[in-house]
């Protein structure tokens, strides 16, 4: 068979994604590869197709055991013979998988990489033809991620000492070069064929909503989203426990997470939601990573995190399968500094010499001034990330609650000049200020500062842009840091001028910012079920579903994407050809589930 031919019949798909097919191919050449990819790009298929094509077992190194299980069941529900070996099996399903491997019955083994490490996996593996070895979550190499595992530095030992080197494929969603240097390093890739893919989730809604009460936002927006699940980010375990009490005293089907909970009460709350027992989550960052659960149809964040990479990633847990989903951060200006104050108290790596820690401190700093600039400025969320991420887009995405805010577009080219130049004379006295004490400034206020410098008499750009209001002011000098043409540098920031600075007071380009005509925040308030969708019948086919996966012990998701259960409802299909023709079903699952959900079709279509 043919890749494309694995992809349709195992997973049901009519054609790859993008960079897929690429990566898939340099495997089965025998080159290594480094596939970065955003959440729910699929990431997986990369690695499974090829190991359905090469002889022997793959192994998977990833990095959460609690997940391996519903990996491996999904891979099983699509027909693919996969096992994972992990210390929280149980002694006979252990034995059990280590048979099946001997006979060559494991075409995919998951395995965490704290087990390369022990003599009987290695010696196992020494037996087994083993042509492939991926790599999920491959930023855990590194020290410059958050999630480092010092567990994955021993993967390349690993390698050396089986009797063969397999083709080595990394994957990750985080983008940054220093990551990625790391991986291809640490982990010994060979001229790795690399594959860094859009970090556009076209699917997803961005919004930033500054509520006067945070609880009452979140309340609306887990209303407007009946039928989905959803993920509550808090930046502290306090506040998620008040929350989840908050929401279930108004009889919203809520659970918790975070890392101060028993590891069973974790797995519980976890399941609860995967197997769409309780539809919201609230948790902090300790929850997520490695949940492919693909229908979250919001994620909503109650601080702002720490990061645009932290954020990306959590909010990018929304929408896997593709359906239209919301990402809400709920931003407040004290978010700022309770982010600052953990950085500052944030444990010390004694391991790192004094200089490392202090650069990865500024950082972490630097890091946060960018996250707070995207919920302050008032320009396209997207194109702001994207820019972040180091990818251009257009300033425009028509998908964010920015764009959606009916914005009107002003010039402010000579604005811009005014202010740069403003900032130039004062620099020329030894004086810098920050944002609110510049527009004071531009706009003429006199205050004991003012005075003390007699700047009415001795600053001829004071009073400047006194025809502009306080507000639209500091929005100016928002969006000149946005868009990098000014930066904030220091302790107590101040604005300070830079190349770009010289090329704008140079170049004197057209700059248009777009203000906010009103100040209701939108909200795509998107509902989980596309208005194409007939609800009725899309309600049947969940609770089919969920009845299989009750009786399977699988969460619903496995059994079918919300995705495939919708293309379901287009397609109507009531013959074996027509159900494979719908995304996400392959042979195993028309041969198991086809009867179940056509006799509902066709019940459905006869009323
Ligand atoms: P990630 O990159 O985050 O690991 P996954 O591998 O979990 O993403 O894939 C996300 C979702 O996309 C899954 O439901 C997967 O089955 C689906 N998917 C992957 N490849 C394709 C494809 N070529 N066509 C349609 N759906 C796909
Ligand atoms: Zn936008």
């Amino acid at each position: 068979m043919t890749p494309q031919e694995i992809l349709q019949h195992h997973f049901g798909y009519a054609s790859f994604r993008k960079g897929q097919e690429e990566l898939i191919t340099h495997l089965l050449d025998g080159q290594d590869v480094l596939g970065i990819m955003p959440t729910g790009a699929g990431k997986s298929i990369c690695y499974q197709v090829p190991a359905l094509l090469l002889p022997g077992m793959t192994v998977v190194i990833s990095p959460l055991i609690s997940l391996m299980q519903d990996q491996v069941n999904a891979l099983r529900e699509n027909g693919v013979p996969a096992g994972c070996l992990n210390s929280a099996m149980d002694d006979a399903d252990y034995r059990e998988t280590l048979r099946r491997i001997r006979r060559g019955e494991v075409r995919i083994l998951y395995a965490a990489p704290e087990r390369l490490e022990t003599q009987h996996f290695l010696s196992l593996c020494q037996e087994t033809e083993i042509p492939l070895v991926a790599v999920d979550e491959a930023h855990c190499v590194s020290q410059w991620g958050q999630d480092f595992r010092p567990s994955y530095l021993k993967i390349a030992e690993f390698l050396e000492q089986l009797p063969r080197r397999p083709v080595i494929g990394a994957f990750t969603a985080t983008a940054t070069k220093e990551v990625a240097e790391d991986i291809v390093r640490i982990l010994g890739l060979q001229q790795p064929f690399r594959v860094t893919t859009g970090f556009d989730r076209k699917n997803l809604f961005f919004g930033i909503e500054q509520p006067r009460d945070k609880f009452r936002a979140l309340v609306e927006i887990i209303r407007a989203h009946p039928d989905t699940a959803g993920i509550v980010y808090c930046l502290s375990r306090k506040l998620v426990e008040q929350v989840t009490a908050d929401l279930q005293a108004l009889g919203i089907s809520a659970t918790r997470y975070h890392a101060g909970l028993s590891d069973e009460e974790r797995r519980k709350n976890q399941d609860d939601l995967l197997y769409d027992r309780v539809s919201v989550m609230v948790a902090t960052n300790a929850f997520g990573m490695g949940i492919d659960k693909s229908n979250v149809g919001f994620v909503v964040h109650y601080n702002m995190p720490k990061d645009l990479e932290s954020y990306y990633q959590e909010a990018g847990r929304a929408g896997r399968d593709g359906s239209k989903a919301d990402c809400i951060l709920l931003y407040n200006g004290s978010d700022v500094r309770l982010n600052q104050f953990l950085i500052e108290s944030s444990g010390r790596n004694e391991k790192l010499p004094e200089e490392v820690q202090q650069r990865i401190r500024q950082q972490d700093e630097e890091r946060l001034k960018r996250m707070t600039f995207y919920c302050t400025q008032t320009g396209c969320l997207r194109h702001y990330m994207l820019r972040y991420f180091g990818e251009t887009s257009g300033q425009y995405c028509g998908n964010c609650s920015r764009c959606l805010a009916n914005y009107e577009e002003l010039d402010i080219s000579e604005a811009a000049l005014k202010i740069l130049s403003c900032i130039y004379h004062l620099h020329k006295r030894k004086l810098y200020y920050g944002v609110n004490a510049l527009t004071d400034i531009l706009r003429g206020k006199e205050t004991e500062k003012t005075e003390r410098y007699r700047f009415p008499e001795t600053l001829s750009t004071f009073g400047i842009l006194q025809d502009v209001s306080e507000a639209q002011c500091r929005d100016i000098i928002r969006f000149l840091l946005a868009e990098e043409w000014l930066t904030l540098s220091g302790k107590y920031p101040v604005l300070t001028l830079d190349r770009n600075s010289a090329r704008l007071l140079q170049e004197r380009p057209t700059l248009i910012m777009h203000i906010q005509k009103e100040t209701q925040p939108p909200r795509a308030a998107a509902k989980a079920v596309p208005a194409d969708i007939d609800d009725s019948l899309f309600q049947k086919l969940r609770a089919v579903r969920k009845e299989i996966a009750e009786r399977e012990h699988v969460p619903p998701y496995v059994v079918f994407t919300d995705a495939a259960l919708q293309d379901m409802c287009r397609k109507l299909p009531v013959s074996d050809m027509a159900f494979l023709s719908v995304s996400g079903v392959g042979h195993v699952k028309l041969e198991k589930y086809g009867t179940a959900f056509m006799d509902i079709i066709r019940a459905h279509k006869t009323t």
